[in-house]
């Protein structure tokens, strides 16, 4: 079974990586340089698909830091320092991002006649961000299914109902080196801890009795 994965270097996508290789899957990962200002997480994609022996591709979308606005990922607004609300939302979405990325990878699915494609999407990312959606993903999927006739791409969310919490149970149980992956959206030497992703992150392994890796006691 061959799938392609976006892989972004953060906790969802690294353990949808570990779950994918251990029901039987052989992954292809994409992660995509869109200008963002947490670069780091592309390293952490590197590191983990290294450690993985699985295919990185490295996507170069880097003009899309000049197209998509003055999102705090991209570097225009300054990084809210609060838990996700209405408007902490707004400054961090980058306009169809995932659209974006899943059109780009069901096109490498299909030149590499790989029959599925999977993105973390999440029940807590569903609240703020629009392409993270159930409703999305199931409009999406046949869409993708008509854009790549000749070798069907299908397209998957498992994550689509789960929180982080959940996500974070279930990387815990596959052993995940969650130090090797990043989320803090100011990108710095060490998670910020007061950035909406930071919060979301650390509640997230508080709800399972742990603690986040990159969190010094
Ligand atoms: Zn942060």
């Amino acid at each position: 079974m061959k799938a392609v994965l976006i892989l972004s270097g953060g906790v969802d996508s690294t353990t949808l990586l570990y779950k994918m290789l251990d029901n039987g899957y052989e992954v292809d990962a994409l992660t995509f340089n869109y200008a963002q200002r947490h670069k780091k997480e592309i390293d952490c994609a590197r590191e983990v698909a290294a450690r993985l022996h699985v295919t990185h591709v490295i996507i170069d979308l880097c003009c899309l830091g000049l197209l998509l606005g003055d999102s705090a990922l991209l570097g225009g607004k300054d990084v809210p320092s609060c838990h996700y609300t209405e408007e902490a939302a707004r400054k961090t979405i980058v306009p169809n991002r995932n659209m974006i990325m899943l059109a780009v990878a069901a096109g490498y699915a299909e030149a590499h006649e790989i029959p599925e494609i999977f993105y973390a999407a999440h029940k807590n990312d569903a609240t703020i961000y629009p392409d993270c959606r159930a409703e999305f993903v199931e409009a999406l999927r046949p869409a993708i299914r008509l854009a790549t006739a000749w070798h069907p791409v299908e397209l998957q969310a498992p994550f689509v109902d789960l929180t982080k919490a959940e996500i974070v149970k279930m990387g815990l149980e596959l052993k995940v080196p969650y130090e090797l992956t990043w989320s803090c959206y100011k990108g710095e030497e060490k998670p910020c801890r007061s950035c909406p992703t930071c919060i979301e992150r650390e509640e997230a392994f508080l709800i399972n009795g742990s603690r986040d890796p990159l969190i010094e006691p």
